[in-house]
């Protein structure tokens, strides 16, 4: 998928196993497969295309941070990334594990990816004021990556992209909850004209999209 980004940076143990792995906090770094599927799915909203604006992308639940640092590369230098977490210590962990290379610590630097804190849920607005991230406004985003399983297909999160964009999110089949915790794969497109239409793609196993935990 990108052989830029070292997944030994963002996962201590077996990086390069295909299976999700622990990074504390009840999170994990998601699968190889899982990621090449995320960016395989929303590449045509992150390439760089000349004559649009640079790319903006959002990545929900930033966890490890690996994914944030490839959709980073993807982007290109005009683009900016910013990867939200509901935990601080796993904002944190996004940070220092880009930090582990030159390459993560310069993006870092140019300000083309960042790590903020946040309720994924609520997507992130970064100008203040009416209309801010609303349709392709200017704080509005090309992609929409989710890292974990939502109740619902969040309209905040849809209200956020630009036209044309995508949104990619695993959601829990039962939306009563309390379920057999079976999810799958949607993505929401909003076309050049701002209609919106949902797809479901594939069965999955992500960590809840859940409240800030307590402690
Ligand atoms: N993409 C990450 C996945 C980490 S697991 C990676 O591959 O490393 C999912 C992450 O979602 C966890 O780190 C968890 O803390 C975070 N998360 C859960 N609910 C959230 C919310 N409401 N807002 C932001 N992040 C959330």
């Amino acid at each position: 998928m990108n052989n830029q980004v070292d997944r030994a940076h963002y996962a201590t143990v077996s990086p390069y196993q295909d299976s999700p792995q622990s990074i504390g906090h009840g999170a994990t770094i998601s699968a190889p497969h899982m990621h090449a599927a995320a960016v395989e799915s929303l590449l045509p909203h992150l390439l760089p295309t000349p004559g649009s604006p640079p790319r903006r992308v959002l990545d929900i639940g930033s966890g490890s941070g690996y994914l944030t640092h490839v959709l980073a590369e993807l982007v290109g230098e005009s683009g900016t990334v910013v990867g939200v977490e509901h935990i601080s210590a796993l904002r944190d962990l996004g940070d220092a594990n880009m930090r582990a290379s030159a390459r993560g610590r310069d993006l870092l630097a140019a300000g083309r990816v960042r790590f903020v804190v946040g309720d994924g849920r609520q997507g992130w607005v970064e100008q203040e004021g009416a209309g801010a991230g609303a349709d392709g406004g200017e704080g509005s985003w090309d992609a929409i990556h989710v890292g974990a399983s939502a109740v619902r297909l969040h309209e905040e999160l849809v209200r956020q992209l630009r036209a044309p964009g995508r949104l990619f999110i695993p959601v829990d089949d039962d939306e009563a909850g309390g379920g057999a915790g079976n999810q799958h794969i949607w993505t929401v497109d909003k076309d050049a004209e701002g209609r919106v239409s949902r797809k479901k793609l594939f069965g999955v196993r992500y960590v809840p999209l859940t409240d800030r935990p307590r402690s």
